[in-house]
């Protein structure tokens, strides 16, 4: 039996390092071919370009490792499987990224919550729509942006996530970063601003600019949950959002290398529009 493994194991390694790009077995894709081997025991092969195999990084890989990922399935296939924070004991499914890998936009939240946890995708549930319509109302679908969280794992009850968690996570958030190369990030909430800009400044202070993130520009704006319990900051996260697209669209001038003080966003002759905007936004919201 065990050189049946290994030969088969040698067989699909084989098949990985010549560029191979799905289809092991006569039946199934990459990833429940992936899937398969993992449920019969057989373990996987290298899915990531180094060399060695998902499970050895996703158990002790060091942040460079991560970082050294050659591509978006690789890092799933590591993150997937990891358990480089106690998170991994209490979580029931990791919450990678949902949307477009080729973004212009890389919308960037805390940490999974109940519903994220359960469906393995981020920004779902009455906080997930409510983004969508948020970024429609900017003309970006949300099959257009590349949507992930700061942490892979739901923190148990929501707490805040803890200093050793962030920095056993990050390497996937800035390898998904480097790999999708967006034009902007846009930061939801507190935490989010805070932990990417290395800061305690307050969401007050932090809006309404263009930030520099790894090169990148940054925007900040509220957490779609934060406006269901305030939909008076709908206009302002509408505001933030066609900063958003002013980037995007090639219009708004580059941030400097400084966080914080950077470019304003115009806020004068914007409220017509936005109160329809409220609206549009607000009006379809359910519950
Ligand atoms: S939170 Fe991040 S580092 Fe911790 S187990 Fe989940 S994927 Fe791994």
């Amino acid at each position: 039996m065990t050189g049946t493994r290994d030969s088969l194991r040698s067989y699909l390694e084989g098949r990985e390092n010549l560029g191979e790009p799905e289809m092991f077995l006569p039946s199934g894709g990459r990833r429940e071919t992936l899937e398969k081997m993992q449920r019969a025991g057989l373990g996987a092969p290298d899915t990531t370009g180094l060399g060695t195999d998902a499970e050895r990084l996703a158990r002790s890989g060091t942040r460079e490792e991560i970082l050294a990922i050659q591509d978006m399935e690789g890092l799933r296939a590591v993150a997937e499987a990891c358990t480089r924070c106690g998170l991994h004991s209490t979580r029931t499914k990791v919450v990678f990224s949902d949307g477009a890998a080729d973004a212009s936009v890389l919308c960037v939240g805390e940490a999974p919550g109940a519903n994220e946890d359960r469906t393995g995708l981020p920004f779902v549930g009455r906080a997930g729509k409510l983004l969508d319509r948020l970024l429609l109302s900017a003309g970006f679908p949300r099959a257009d942006v590349f949507i992930c969280n700061v942490l892979k794992c739901r923190p148990p009850g929501n707490r805040n996530p803890l200093p050793d968690e962030i920095e056993a996570c990050s390497p996937f958030m800035l390898r998904q970063l480097e790999l999708v190369s967006p034009t902007v990030i846009v930061a939801f909430g507190t935490f989010a601003a805070q932990t990417l800009l290395g800061c305690r400044d307050s969401l007050r202070h932090l809006r309404g600019r263009t930030h520099l993130y790894q090169g990148y520009p940054l925007v900040v704006t509220y957490h779609p949950a934060a406006l269901l319990r305030n939909p008076g900051w709908t206009r302002p996260t509408w505001r933030d959002l066609q900063l958003v697209r002013r980037i995007v669209d090639g219009e708004q001038g580059q941030p400097t290398a400084r966080m914080g003080a950077v470019e304003a966003a115009p806020e004068s002759g914007m409220d017509d529009d936005a109160g329809a905007q409220d609206q549009l936004i607000l009006g379809g919201r359910d519950g």
